[in-house]
């Protein structure tokens, strides 16, 4: 067997919602194994330049996109600037993602569609405009085994349910099954499918479960593995997904949690 190689040499790629935590390190992280990087931004123009600047300052290589990922004409443009500056895509990250929290009985019917419509909508809108750019390229076995990679962000809320936050877990309980089915659909033609759950990592999403040493204490109960995660957690585990070493995997939910789906609470024997 040869050693693994990690290598997405010039692999066109674009990743979502990359101006800041999860996205950012995993952005960086293609780019350091070699991939040509799509950084998304929605609103935060300057941060999503920067990025793409921080890249090509390594060595990289990297352009800033903007656009909202719930909305078919921005996809729709991201997807073809990005084609349009590395001449196709071989790997999506679908990451943005939002919260928008509340209790049931004080829901918004706005609060309640806005964490749908970006966390799944735009998993939806983004990975039909990649998995129709694959089929137009057409096979590249130069470049990589498969037609295309697609990698969901998902959430360990795709299975623990969470009170106070019913709309998240609802939107990435129905990532875990559009990726799942999607997978299913499109490995006949050479495109794979997965999904990286996140446990609780360090980014602005989830500031207040750990910026305090009482909150991070509190947090940490529910981590078997005794630390919060850090974005590279994520970026390392979407290297992997993206490149050729884990070709024979498509359709799964790798948990990069430290423990937080083993049940914690039973620790000390239920
Ligand atoms: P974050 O807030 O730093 O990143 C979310 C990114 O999505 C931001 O850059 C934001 O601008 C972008 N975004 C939001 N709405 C968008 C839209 N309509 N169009 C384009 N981009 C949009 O938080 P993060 O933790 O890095 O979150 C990234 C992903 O990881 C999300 O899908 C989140 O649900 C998931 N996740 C995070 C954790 C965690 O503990 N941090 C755990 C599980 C899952």
């Amino acid at each position: 067997m040869s050693p693994p190689v990690l290598d997405l040499k010039g692999q066109p790629a674009l990743v979502t919602g990359a101006s800041s935590g999860i996205g950012l390190a995993v952005a960086k992280g293609l780019a350091r194994a070699g991939a040509r990087v799509a950084v998304n931004y929605h609103s935060d123009r300057e941060g999503g330049e920067r990025i793409a600047r921080a890249i090509t300052d390594e060595g990289g290589t990297a352009i800033a996109v903007g656009g909202d990922v719930s909305r078919e004409e921005d996809v729709e443009r991201i997807v073809a600037e990005t084609v349009a500056a590395f001449g196709t895509l071989h790997i999506l990250v679908a990451n943005a993602g939002l919260q928008r929290d509340a209790a049931f009985h004080e829901m918004s019917l706005d609060d309640w569609r806005r964490v749908i419509d970006v966390n799944l909508t735009g998993q939806f809108l983004c990975a039909r405009a990649a998995v129709r750019e694959f089929l137009r390229r057409g096979r590249e076995p130069e470049v990589s085994r498969a037609l295309g990679k697609i990698v969901c962000i998902s959430s360990v809320h795709e299975v623990i349910p969470w009170a106070g936050h019913v709309n998240y877990a609802a939107s990435k309980g129905g990532v875990m099954l559009m990726m799942k089915s999607l997978a299913q659909e499109v490995a006949e033609q050479g495109i794979r499918v997965n999904s990286i759950a996140p446990g609780a990592i360090r980014t602005p999403i989830n500031r207040e479960a750990w910026e305090t040493p009482q909150a991070e204490a509190a947090l940490l109960r529910l981590i078997p593995y005794g630390r919060v995660g850090d974005p590279d957690d994520i970026a390392k585990a979407a290297i992997w997904l993206a490149s050729d070493e884990s070709d024979y995997v498509t359709g799964a939910s790798l948990f990069v949690d430290g423990g937080m789906t083993l049940y914690p609470g039973f620790r000390d024997g239920g």
